[in-house]
This record gives structure tokens, C-alpha cells and sequence, in this order.
């Protein structure tokens, strides 16, 4: 389940699982690394040795994607929470981010016994469920306490929790930022981020765990239950145009299906002229389904004219200090393909540029493009995620320092992605507009997260920390810090 979930993070890897007839009824490994190297796959007895140690009748996993903490094994998911009282003992993993963890810190920093080991909020969500836990006694009231947690944290927290009584619980936060599914075949209960890793297990019937729900599995069976109202929803859109796995479903809605949505949106609004020698190039991989899409909807051929060099490990790409190098390093273009041809190179959203400003370059350089028009299956990106995509810095943001304010919002004019194209070395640049997002993933505006492209978060914390950074960018200089970590006080 976690290699099919790996798309999510590779930063580390870890499971804790639980085992009455064993000493330590919760076990954890975690190494960092992608789930082959923290789980030793390519060593067949260090991993039967790994996976011998762990085996049990409850588990739970992590790949980590660092938005908050050290890149350091000390971060790596579960965290344990020892304890001599089974109830109280437990491991759990985290996915999303607290945009209130600032104030949540000093909060617990101001009951005067507290010291915090690391910098992130998974260890405050730890903090809370211990304390929570505290006049618990064996049969905890789940719901309560996930209630009374709802009403301290702000943000996207779906949570993974194993106890040592071999009890485990799901809970969705009451927004539902980022995906959660749920299957059951018989007396097996499964749960994971995306649809994949359980549809590969073969379970049949998947469905999607209602925002501020949990389920509760145990020996007597699964129970789901809802912890907090949910009076609107803002499901991350991100994840169906760039961060899930092509193949899930989430919240009813295909990626694959959101992503071709998007290629034809796209379609609808291309105004270059189109001969035999255009074609469609996606960025390889998760551009592809809507430049397919895309140069269906034209009648031009979608061709691989760049290759992405999959067996170039991350750590070795990052260590690389020059951006043309990186880019190098990843992706090869095809003169073949290439060479003399109008290019509509697509890409599935655009952060800070660093890569497509080296691609755009290789592409007419080393591939012989004739000209590039650059189309993103996304609308600008014009304000930081607080809630769990590592894009937490307004002023890293590519096409933030291009938004002018319209008297309503922050908007991309066609004028300031024509300087865009020109800055990124392009013959055009076009963004989707934003009202396509809605359209393509088959959800309403009310029911998603557009935050980054439009300014309006859903949260009280979202709002304030955007605020600061809208002021910092106006005049009182760049924060030095990720927004999150400068905001005081109670949200
Ligand atoms: S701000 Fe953007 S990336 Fe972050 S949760 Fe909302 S939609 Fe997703």
C-alpha cells in the first residue's frame, strides 16, 4: 500500500503495527528514504527481517512530504507515544497540515510543563491526543475527543491512530482537504490517502470517509462516526490536477477523468494556429491525461518529445546546485520529435518556475523547437498553501509577483502571462482560468479548496496568514519566515 501511495511523499517511510503475543505490542520502522530504501526491498532478507518484526493483525503506514519539520529520520511518520496503560500507548501518522500550529505551540508552550522535541505539528497532534487520552479509561470516547481536537486545530489533519489494545481509528478533518478512503471485504478493514493501494489489494467496494467522520476498527468490528459538522467542504483541487495518482478516485471524482477535463478546457481556449507541424508535448507524467486530452479535443498528435529520466534518484537531482543541470538530469527532449515543430508544451500547474524556465530552454536548444506556447492545465498560483502543499511563501510563488488586484481578487492578466512567457524564454504562456477547476473535477466552487488561485481560504487561520503575507509583500518586506511560523496568538 505504501509504494502505491508513494507519490505522496518520499522523503521517508514507516509503519507501526500491533501484536498482543508480542513484548512490544506496537512496533515502529521508519527510515528516510522512498519505501524500497526504508524497507529494504532490493535486500531480500533485511526486508523479510524488517517486515518479520512489524507483521501483526492491525497496522498503519506513512510516506512522508515535509511541509512543516526537518527533512531528518527524527521527523519520519508514525510517531509512538509510549505509555504503560494500553489506551494511552499508541503510534499514529498524519497527513495535511495545522495552519494554526504556531499558536498551538505556544498555547502548549504556556501551560509551563511542555517541551517540544522537534518543529512540527505532528508532535503538537501528539501532545493533544495524550492529553486527550489522559481520563480516557479502556474504551475511549473517540468521538469526543476528536470533537474537542476539531475545535483546537485549524487546518487539513487526516489521522491514522493504532493503540496498544490493537484498536485503530480513521478520522477525516471536518473540511476534508485531503483525500481519505475506506474499504472493508469481511473482517478486513483497509483505509489510505488514495483509492489505489486498496483497489490493488483487491478490495471492490471503495468509498470515501465523509469529512469530520472517523471509523473505528477493532475485534468487534468497524464503526464510523461522525465527530464534528461539516457545513462545507474544501477538498484540496490540487490533488486531482497534480498530487494524486492518476488512477484514484477521491471523493467520487477520477483524477484521470479531472485531468482530461482539464485538456479540454484547455482545447476550448487555444487560439494558435494549428498546421502539420504542431503537436501536443506533455511534461512528463502527471501532464499527460490532459495533454492527451487537450490535442484530441485540436485533431493534433500528442507526442512524447520529453522523456523523464525515471531511474535519476531525488536526492541526486537535488544535490545538483545548477537549475539547467537538474533539469538535464531529469528529462531528455527528443529532436526527433522535436526538431522545426510548434510545441504546445503542457504542464500541469506552475509553483516557481525554476524547472520549466531550464525545460523551455532545452527544448528549443537541444530539441530544435520551432516555438514553444506554454499551456498549464492550472490557473496561476498566485497565494501560498497553508494546509499541506509545500508552497507555504507568497514571494516564492512564480506567478504571485505577476497578480494585480481587480478590486475583488488577485488576478493574472493575459498582458502579465505574455511578460511571463517572455521571462520563462516562451513564445505564449496560458493559463486555465480559474472557473475551470470547478468544471473539470465535477465539483462545485462550495465544495473545494482554491486557496492558491484565488486568495480565499477557508479557514480563519488561512486568512489571517495570507493577510500577513499580502502585508509583507506591499511594503513591510518579504517574510523570512513560512507565514505560519510567524502568526501569534489563538486563531
Ligand atoms: S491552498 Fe491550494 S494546494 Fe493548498 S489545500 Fe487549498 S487548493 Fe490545495
Amino acid at each position: 500500500m505504501l509504494l502505491d501511495m508513494q507519490n505522496r511523499g518520499q522523503l521517508a517511510a514507516g509503519m507501526a503495527s500491533y501484536r498482543s503475543d508480542r513484548n512490544a505490542l506496537i512496533k515502529v520502522h521508519k527510515e528516510l528514504g522512498t519505501v524500497a530504501e526504508a524497507f529494504r526491498l532490493n535486500h531480500k532478507a533485511e526486508f523479510e527481517n524488517i517486515m518479520t518484526g512489524v507483521d501483526g493483525p492491525a497496522a498503519i503506514g506513512h510516506v512522508r512530504y515535509a511541509t512543516c519539520g526537518g527533512d531528518d529520520r527524527y521527523n519520519a511518520q508514525p510517531f509512538e507515544r509510549d505509555h504503560g496503560r494500553k489506551t494511552k500507548w499508541f503510534a499514529f501518522a498524519f497527513n495535511g497540515q495545522l495552519a494554526n500550529y504556531k499558536a498551538l505551540k505556544e498555547e502548549l508552550l504556556a501551560k509551563g510543563d511542555y517541551h517540544l522535541k522537534r518543529d512540527t505539528d505532528t508532535e503538537i497532534i501528539m501532545h493533544a491526543l495524550a492529553y486527550e487520552l489522559q481520563t480516557e479509561d479502556s474504551d475511549p470516547d473517540w468521538v469526543g475527543i476528536f470533537r474537542r481536537l476539531s475545535e483546537w486545530f485549524d487546518g487539513a489533519y487526516n489521522i491514522v491512530l493504532l493503540t496498544a489494545n490493537g484498536e485503530l481509528v480513521v478520522a477525516r478533518d471536518p473540511l476534508g482537504f485531503r483525500p481519505l478512503c475506506i474499504a472493508q471485504n469481511g473482517p478486513l478493514f483497509a483505509a489510505a490517502s488514495e483509492s489505489v493501494p486498496l483497489a490493488n489489494l483487491g478490495f471492490r467496494d471503495i468509498e470515501s470517509l465523509e469529512p469530520g467522520t472517523l471509523a473505528v476498527a477493532s475485534a468487534s468490528g468497524v464503526r464510523i462516526e461522525r465527530y464534528a459538522p461539516s457545513p462545507r467542504q474544501a477538498h484540496c483541487f490540487f490533488e486531482w490536477i497534480y498530487f494524486a495518482n492518476v488512477a484514484s478516485t477521491l471523493d467520487d471524482r477520477s483524477v484521470y477523468l479531472s485531468r482530461a477535463g482539464l485538456g479540454k478546457e484547455m482545447a476550448r481556449l487555444e487560439t494558435v494556429p494549428l498546421d502539420e507541424g504542431t503537436i501536443v508535448v506533455p511534461v512528463p507524467d502527471t501532464a499527460k491525461a490532459a495533454a492527451d486530452a487537450m490535442a484530441f479535443a485540436l485533431g493534433v498528435p500528442s507526442v512524447e518529445g520529453l522523456m523523464r529520466n525515471r531511474y535519476v534518484g531525488r536526492t541526486f537531482i537535488e544535490g545538483t546546485a545548477d537549475r539547467a543541470a537538474k533539469a538535464r538530469l531529469k528529462y531528455t527532449p527528443l529532436p526527433e520529435v522535436l526538431a522545426g515543430k510548434r510545441v504546445l508544451l503542457v504542464e500541469d500547474s506552475i509553483v516557481r518556475s525554476t524547472t520549466m524556465r531550464a525545460l523551455v530552454h532545452e527544448i528549443r536548444d537541444r530539441g530544435g523547437a520551432r516555438e514553444i506556447h506554454l499551456r498549464v492545465a492550472c490557473p496561476p498560483i498566485i497565494a501560498p498553501c497553508y494546509y499541506g502543499i509545500d508552497m507555504s511563501k507568497r514571494d516564492e510563488l512564480f506567478a504571485a509577483k505577476y497578480a494585480e488586484f481587480d478590486g475583488e481578487r488577485y488576478v493574472v492578466s493575459e498582458e502579465a502571462q505574455d511578460r511571463m512567457a517572455k521571462e520563462l524564454g516562451a513564445d505564449s504562456l496560458r493559463y486555465l482560468p480559474v472557473d475551470s477547476i470547478a468544471r473539470s473535477v465535477s465539483l462545485s466552487p462550495e465544495r473545494l479548496c482554491r486557496a492558491c488561485i484565488t486568495g480565499e481560504y477557508p479557514t480563519d487561520t488561512g486568512t489571517e496568514l495570507y493577510q500577513i503575507e499580502l502585508a509583507a509583500s506591499l511594503g513591510v518586506g518579504p517574510s523570512k519566515n513560512r507565514a505560519y511560523e510567524t502568526v501569534a496568538g489563538p486563531a
